[in-house]
């Protein structure tokens, strides 16, 4: 009942020239039995909006607001995402966890603000290596989703599980523990969907770890930050999830 989802994150990466990736991209797919999802940085949403427009693979944004319009300098407002053709919107990252210190409240409210534009949000969760090493990962994940996720039902949220100490590392979760995290995440979903919602891994995805990682009964896709930067790549990814 649930179709995989697929979504790169290219974080503060992407010039105006790498709006070639949509081609490329494109002409490395097969075919597709999964949801795409591509986020660039802001800077170059519009002009991904534009490409993506006739394409089945949806667009995104890396943050947003918890505020609407208004006067809140350098911020961009989930209705200005939709405005431009965005479906999609990460919250959570853990680069923004630690990076900007974003709580657990904010970012219930900014995926509260996707939701009320009919975003999608996919909110971020995951444990540092500290957490993991004293046994703790579990209690700390579900207390971030406790904490971060709005009230809507399964179908309108996406969760990603991406442990800090695997993004950007090399050094992905392995599918027992990647499984283990989904299904503790999905049995303390809320509602009675939990059938329903999408749990994406996120940490070092790579055609040569996605196929054992997406195979697991409780992942549904995944966020995929560097692998997603070479077009080819990510067609990989997306192909082998088919
Ligand atoms: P990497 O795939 O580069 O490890 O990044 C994962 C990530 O943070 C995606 O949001």
């Amino acid at each position: 009942i649930r179709r995989p989802l697929i979504a790169g994150n290219w974080k503060m990466n992407g010039r105006l020239a790498d709006t070639a990736w949509v081609e490329r991209f494109q002409d490395a797919l097969v075919a597709s039995e999964v949801d795409i999802l591509v986020c660039p940085p802001a800077t170059l949403l519009h002009a991904f909006g534009e490409l993506l427009a006739s394409r089945a693979i949806a667009l995104g944004a890396q943050d947003c607001s918890p505020e609407p319009d208004g006067a809140y300098t350098g911020d961009i407002s989930a209705g200005m995402l939709k405005d431009i053709g965005c479906s999609y919107v990460i919250v959570g990252h853990s680069e923004r966890r630690s990076g900007h210190g974003e709580s657990d409240a904010l970012i219930r409210s900014k995926a509260e603000a996707a939701l009320r534009e009919g975003l999608t949000p996919i909110i971020c969760i995951g444990e540092n290596l500290d957490e993991r090493e004293v046994g703790r990962a579990i209690e700390t994940v579900l207390a971030q989703l406790a904490g971060s996720l709005p009230e809507a039902s399964a179908e309108k949220i996406v969760i990603a599980y991406e442990p800090v100490w695997a993004i950007g590392t090399g050094r992905s979760a392995g599918p027992d523990e990647a499984q283990e995290m989904h299904a503790a995440i999905r049995a303390a979903w809320p509602g009675a969907d939990a059938q329903a919602l999408r749990i994406l891994y996120g940490g070092s995805v790579k055609p040569d770890n996605a196929g054992e990682l997406l195979a697991c009964p409780d992942v549904d896709g995944a966020l995929v930050g560097g692998a997603s930067l070479d077009p080819r790549v990510f067609a990989r990814l997306v192909n082998l999830s088919s």
